[in-house]
């Protein structure tokens, strides 16, 4: 399994190194990747990997999906790997778990294929950390259901075909226990995908404002039963949450080695920046904070396989890898001095695209408050 994986890996590296490196500057510039890298991917084998065969997938394990995701982020192409991970990690993980045999049959080998891309909405301007207070409806119209309201920061939102939409079925009870996962094809009359939001980091995934007017679907659209939207939700947590940690952890692996090579070629006061103490103590805590962080998210990996990876393991490894990877990113960024500041060197990147790992996916704060509650059970 092991020689499998090493393997699968060297070709994600190669197809990095050959289709992403070489364009993603102009990407960042574009602010958004183009739709067809998507294509790509997908010919390639790199979409939704761990979806069983009989859906068009190659039937691997969890791991082979984790070795993209640290290859994207060790690279630092945390704005094609991230998208990646919400097609491939969340939405397609949604389906599979919960959908009905048409859904799954009809939408995964296109996800697969990177004929679809996925989104999932569940933020809304008045509803982020505490997804409660979703105020997007979806009203049963006879046999179908009427979808208003509007979603924001909502990754691959201009390039999705489906959007998984997190909506109010029942206003009479609290959202808990009164919202439905719908899925909406965007050609779907009254949907209409905003602007792409400008960000001050990951440029090239396009982030979006979503609105659904008057959106009509039949009650096949429903992923998972109705009412229960947010059982869907809580049921994947552990994956997202754990797939973060792994991408922090390999992104600060890969800023850590561009800086050993930047801080031994860089001359200050007649020798490397590499001799001076300051430099190789910086070195020794950042390489020490991101080994620390690869044991932990190794074990929790482990755990996850043997189905034993609980909310309050998975919630210390999002919480403490990415805000690991921030510390790490500033001090690899400190150590380029000036040139850190400058978009051409990749630290910058670095430093700017880790920002959002500590609040996306569950901020640290709500990862606090679950920590807290098994701490002090
Ligand atoms: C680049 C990007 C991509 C995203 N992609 C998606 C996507 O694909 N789909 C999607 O649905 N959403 C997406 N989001 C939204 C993201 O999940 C939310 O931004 C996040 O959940 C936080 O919600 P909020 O922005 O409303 O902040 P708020 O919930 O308003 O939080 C503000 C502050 O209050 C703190 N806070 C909130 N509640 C508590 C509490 N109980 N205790 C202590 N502190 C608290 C938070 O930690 C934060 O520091 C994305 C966001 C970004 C920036």
């Amino acid at each position: 399994m092991n020689e499998e994986m090493e393997l699968f890996r060297e070709n994600v590296k190669r197809f990095i190194e050959a289709e992403v490196i070489p364009n993603y500057e102009q990407w960042e510039h574009d602010e958004i990747f183009p739709r067809e890298l998507w294509n790509k991917l997908g010919e390639q084998g790199l979409l939704a990997v761990d979806i069983p065969e009989t859906y068009g997938g190659f039937g691997t394990d969890f791991l082979f999906s984790m070795v993209i995701q640290e290859e994207f982020s060790k690279a630092n192409c945390g704005a094609v790997g991230g998208p990646m991970a919400v097609h491939s990690d969340i939405v397609a993980h949604y389906i599979l778990n919960c959908g009905s045999e048409e859904q799954k049959s009809r939408y995964l080998p296109q996800m697969v294929s990177g004929e679809c891309v996925g989104a999932v909405a569940m933020t809304e301007p008045g509803a982020g950390s505490d997804l409660q207070g979703v105020r997007t409806s979806a009203k049963r119209d006879g046999d179908d259901y009427v979808i208003n309201g509007s979603k924001t920061f909502i990754t691959n939102g201009q390039h999705c075909d489906m959007v998984i939409v997190v909506a109010r079925t029942n206003l009479e009870v609290s959202g808990a226990k009164g919202t439905t996962l719908f899925m909406v094809d965007t050609n779907t009359p009254g949907f209409q995908r905003g602007r792409n939001l400008e960000k001050i980091g990951l440029h090239a995934s396009d982030t979006s404002e979503l609105f659904f007017e008057d959106v009509r679907v039949p009650a096949s659209a429903i992923l998972g039963e109705l009412d229960k939207g947010f059982a869907v939700l809580m049921g994947e947590l552990q994956r997202e949450r754990l797939a973060l940690a792994i991408g922090a952890v390999a992104a600060a692996e890969g800023v850590l080695a561009d800086t050993v090579e930047y801080v031994k070629e860089r001359q200050v006061f007649g020798g490397p920046l590499a001799d001076l103490q300051n430099t190789k103590f910086k070195m020794a805590e950042a390489a020490t904070d991101a080994r620390i962080h690869r044991s932990f998210v190794e074990e929790c990996k482990r755990l996850f396989m043997d189905g034993e990876l609980d909310v309050a393991t998975v919630s210390m490894a999002k919480f403490s890898a990415t805000e690991m990877q921030g510390r790490v990113a500033d001090i690899c960024l400190q150590l380029h001095g000036g040139y850190g500041y400058m978009r051409e060197y990749g630290v910058s990147r670095a430093f700017v695209d880790a920002r959002v790992q500590r609040i996306y996916g569950g901020s640290s704060e709500i990862m606090k408050e679950l920590i807290s509650r098994s701490v002090l059970a």
